[in-house]
């Protein structure tokens, strides 16, 4: 997943312990090795080498999980769309690379996540034009930490946080406190804007600063708009708290897509999400479940 995984346990038996963060590190290398894009015998690299030709069975996991991404879509009007990556792929972060306007005019034309059909008869995957590519850097990580928790759960594990990048979940307490998580601020890279106390949830956050470039001034990030293909600019940070990480995941990456109205018009008519936005300026906008208790 290119990124860092932190997962912190307590348990009365060390070895116990010991033994349950092995089994989520596995488990994070298996999904790594199923959803990578970068890995050509992954099976999400398979549906882009061959998906456009023919529909390709896929596992249970994989095709639940391009569900829900399709999900998300239709919930945010096609902000979240994991078919980005039919221009998102021209980009090189690392490289200072971007597509010219020619190339880039090409790949919008197949962005759409109406372009990914899903059979659940055969779990399989069939896109419906050439050069369709997809990617779920939207939404794996966020998967990677919720089937890590549910792994806990199962060795009886109570009390624990798993991170991969910027996405968390937390059981029970810390030491019999609140877990607490730190918003970074987007421009600081050793300061928080806030502190917030969690108790079973998942916390995701999306920023422009985690993969970019600047050009002339204008700051290249790996979140993309799918209207244009190129980065989406309204936004600094958004972090999203919900009930899990798959949820928070693509919703932060979503939100950071459709910006602050709109963005924050979604998060207040959904049930038990929250939201803190950093925008271009650098202010800070939380949604109604957030607001302080005087209001
Ligand atoms: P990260 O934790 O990697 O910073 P985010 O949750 O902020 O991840 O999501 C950014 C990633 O989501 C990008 O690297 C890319 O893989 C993917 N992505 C970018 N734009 C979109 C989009 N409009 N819809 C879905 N996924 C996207
Ligand atoms: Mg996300």
């Amino acid at each position: 997943m290119g990124t860092r995984i932190t997962v912190e346990v307590s348990s009365e038996d060390q070895q116990a312990g010991q033994q349950a963060i092995a089994a989520v590190m596995a488990e994070m290398r298996r999904i790594d090795r199923a959803m990578s894009p970068y890995r050509p015998d992954s099976e999400l690299a398979r549906l882009n080498q061959h998906a456009a030709d023919r529909p390709i069975p896929v596992s249970q996991e994989l095709f639940a999980l391009l569900q829900r991404a399709l999900s998300y879509s239709r919930l945010t009007n096609g902000a979240f769309d994991i078919t980005f990556a039919s221009a998102g792929f021209l980009y090189d972060y690392r490289q200072h690379k971007k597509p010219d306007k020619a190339a880039l005019y090409k790949a919008v034309s197949r962005i759409s996540y109406h372009n990914v059909v899903l059979d659940p008869a055969t779990h399989s995957v069939h896109f419906l034009k050439p050069g369709v590519k997809i990617d779920l850097g939207g939404i794996g990580k966020g998967h990677a930490v919720d089937q890590a928790i549910r792994l806990l759960r199962k060795r009886a594990i109570e009390n624990a946080l798993v991170t991969a990048g910027g996405d968390t979940r937390v059981i029970g307490t810390r030491w019999g406190r609140p877990w607490q998580i730190g918003i970074r601020d987007p421009r600081h890279r050793n300061k928080m804007v806030a502190m917030i106390p969690l108790q079973d949830v998942a916390v995701s956050t999306s920023g422009d600063y985690e993969r970019y470039f600047e050009e002339n001034g204008v700051r290249f990030h790996h979140i993309i708009d799918p209207k244009t293909g190129d980065s989406a600019r309204t936004l600094q940070s958004v972090t999203i708290i919900g009930p899990d990480a798959t949820t928070t995941d693509a919703l932060s990456t979503s939100v950071f897509v459709m910006g602050p109205a709109d963005g924050l018009r979604l998060i207040n008519r959904l049930e038990d999400i929250d939201a803190i936005i950093v925008d271009s300026q650098g202010v800070m906008h939380y949604s109604d479940g957030l607001e302080p208790a005087s209001k």
